[in-house]
C-alpha cells in the first residue's frame, strides 16, 4: 500500500531537529534561472513552515566564501553554506566528485556544533548522496524527493541522455533511504515502474503554494503596471526555458492561434545565461510568423508574479515532464485558469473545467483549443475567480508542511521504537553499482 493519507500526528511531540539537504540549489537562489526552479521553492517554504511551527532546521548548501558559515532565513531556519574552498558555484553537472568534500564540511559543521538531528530530508538525486552518507553514520531516518528521475527524463528523451551515474545513484537511493516523498501519483508510478521501488516506501503529499503571496490582483491595475492594454488576451508561461518546460511547444501553439485577435504570449524566466535558449525561440516564432506577439518578459521576482498571473487570461503549462508543476497553483491561488499537458500533479490541481483543463492526447491543436476557450471567455464571472482560488486552498504551505512532518515523525518513530533502519543498509547491490569516483567507498 502507498502513503497517500496524512499519518497520524502522535509519534513525536517536541520540536524536531531536521538536515535538509540543497546542495545544488539554494532556497534562495535566483527563481527562473537556469538551476533554481521549483526545488528552491520547495525547500524554502517547507523549511519556513515547519520553523514557524517550532522545529529547528538547517538547510545545507554549497558555499563560495572559504569558510563554512551560516545565515539565519527565517524563524528557527538557518541556511548553512557548506564551503570546500571553491570560489565560484558548482554547477550541478559537476558536482558530484566533490560530494565526499562536502560531506567532511558537513560532518565537521555538525560536530563544532553539537548538533544531533532527528531527520535527514535530501533533495534532488546529489543531495541524497550526501544524505546516504550522513544516515550511516548518524543514524537517523532519511526522507528523500527526487525532484526530478533521470529515468524518467531519458525516457522523455528531449535532452541529452542523463548520466548513467545519476540513473544508478538514483535506484541505490531508492534501495536505501527510508522513504521517498512524491508531489503526485503519477511520480509515485514512476518509481515503482522504473525504480522498482516499494510502495510502502513512498509517500505522495502534493508541493504547497504560498497563499499569501499568490492571490487575485486587480486585473487592469495589474495590466497598466506591466504595460499590457485592457483589450489583449494574455497566455502566460512562467518557468525556466529549459527544453522539458515546452516554452517552443507554445510558440507553435501560438501557431494555431493566428485567427484569434489579440493574443500576445507573454514568457516569463530564463536569465542571462539562457540567451541562447531564448534567440532559438525567438527564430522559431519568427518562422512561424508570430513574433509580434511574443513579449519575453525575462526572470521575474516571485513577488511581482501575482501581477503576471492577474493580468494573464490563461496560464499554459506545456512541460513534457514536472514531477509537480508549481506554476498550476500558483495560477490558480490568483484566480486564473490553467490548460496543462498531462504531466505532474495536473489531474490532481485541475479538478473541473472551471480552473481549466488537461490535455491528455498530447496535441498542441487542441492545446491551441482549450486555450483559445479561456481567451474567448475570458476570465469570466468574478465568482469564477474565486472558486479556482478556493481550489487550492488544501495545497497551503501550512497544511503541506503539517504532512510532512507527519511523516517525519513517522519515520523518526519507526527509526527508534521500530527497526533501526540504517542499521540494516546493506552493501552496494553490485548490479546497482555506479561506476565512479566516491560511490565504492560511500556505504
Ligand atoms: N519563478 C520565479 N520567477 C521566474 C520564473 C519562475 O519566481 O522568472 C518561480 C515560480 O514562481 C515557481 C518556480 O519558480 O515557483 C518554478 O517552478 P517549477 O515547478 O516550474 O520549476 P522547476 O521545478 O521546473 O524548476
Amino acid at each position: 500500500m502507498m502513503h497517500d493519507q496524512p499519518v497520524p500526528d502522535t509519534a513525536l511531540c517536541r520540536p524536531l531537529r531536521i538536515a535538509m539537504l540543497s546542495l545544488h540549489s539554494s532556497p534562495i537562489g535566483a527563481l527562473g534561472s537556469r538551476d533554481t526552479g521549483g526545488m528552491s521553492v520547495y525547500v524554502r517554504e517547507l523549511s519556513r513552515a515547519l520553523g514557524a511551527r517550532g522545529d529547528r532546521v538547517d538547510i545545507y548548501t554549497q558555499g563560495t566564501s572559504t569558510a563554512t558559515h551560516t545565515v539565519t532565513l527565517y524563524e528557527n531556519v538557518r541556511l548553512v553554506y557548506l564551503s570546500i574552498g571553491a570560489r565560484d558555484e558548482i554547477p550541478k553537472q559537476a558536482l558530484y566528485p566533490h560530494i565526499n568534500l562536502f560531506y567532511e564540511q558537513l560532518e565537521a559543521f555538525r560536530r563544532s556544533e553539537r548538533l544531533r538531528y532527528d531527520l535527514i530530508h535530501s533533495h534532488y538525486w546529489l543531495s541524497g548522496w550526501l544524505g546516504l552518507r550522513a544516515q550511516k553514520t548518524w543514524h537517523v531516518p532519511h526522507a528523500m524527493t527526487f525532484h526530478t528521475l533521470g529515468a524518467v527524463k531519458n525516457m522523455v528523451g528531449v535532452q541529452p541522455p542523463e548520466s548513467p551515474q545519476r540513473i544508478a545513484a538514483e535506484q541505490i537511493l531508492c534501495r536505501h533511504c527510508t522513504a521517498i516523498i512524491v508531489g503526485s501519483r503519477r511520480e509515485a508510478r514512476y518509481l515503482e515502474q522504473l525504480y522498482k521501488t516499494a510502495p510502502q516506501q513512498i509517500f505522495i503529499i502534493p508541493c504547497g503554494v504560498n497563499r499569501d503571496r499568490f492571490y487575485r490582483k486587480d486585473r487592469q491595475g495589474a495590466r497598466k503596471r506591466l504595460g499590457f492594454t485592457a483589450s489583449e488576451r494574455i497566455v502566460l508561461y512562467v518557468g525556466r526555458l529549459d527544453p522539458l518546460k515546452g516554452a517552443c511547444q507554445l510558440i507553435e501553439v501560438l501557431g494555431h492561434l493566428k485567427n484569434v485577435n489579440n493574443v500576445r504570449l507573454v514568457i516569463v524566466g530564463g536569465g542571462a545565461e539562457n540567451e541562447g535558449e531564448k534567440a532559438a525561440l525567438e527564430q522559431q516564432a519568427q518562422c512561424l510568423q508570430v513574433h509580434d506577439r511574443v513579449r519575453f518578459a525575462g526572470r521575474v521576482d516571485q513577488t511581482e508574479l501575482p501581477l503576471y498571473y492577474s493580468a494573464a487570461d490563461v496560464v499554459a503549462v506545456p512541460s513534457q515532464y514536472e514531477s509537480f508543476g508549481l506554476v498550476m497553483l500558483e495560477a490558480l491561488s490568483c484566480g486564473t485558469p490553467v490548460v496543462a499537458m498531462p504531466v505532474g500533479a495536473a489531474e490532481e490541481i485541475i479538478q473541473n473545467p472551471v480552473a481549466g483543463a488537461i490535455i491528455q492526447d498530447g496535441s498542441l491543436r487542441t492545446f491551441a483549443h482549450a486555450i483559445a476557450r479561456f481567451l474567448e471567455n475570458g476570465k469570466a464571472a468574478p465568482e469564477n475567480e474565486i472558486m479556482r482560488r478556493a481550489s487550492v486552498a488544501r495545497y497551503d504551505w501550512r497544511l503541506i508542511a503539517a504532512r510532512i512532518r507527519a511523516v517525519y515523525q513517522r519515520l523518526i518513530a519507526l527509526g527508534r521504537y521500530g527497526w533501526m533502519i540504517s542499521d540494516q543498509l546493506p552493501a552496494y547491490p553490485v548490479a546497482c553499482e555506479p561506476p565512479a569516483l566516491v560511490c565504492d567507498r560511500l556505504l
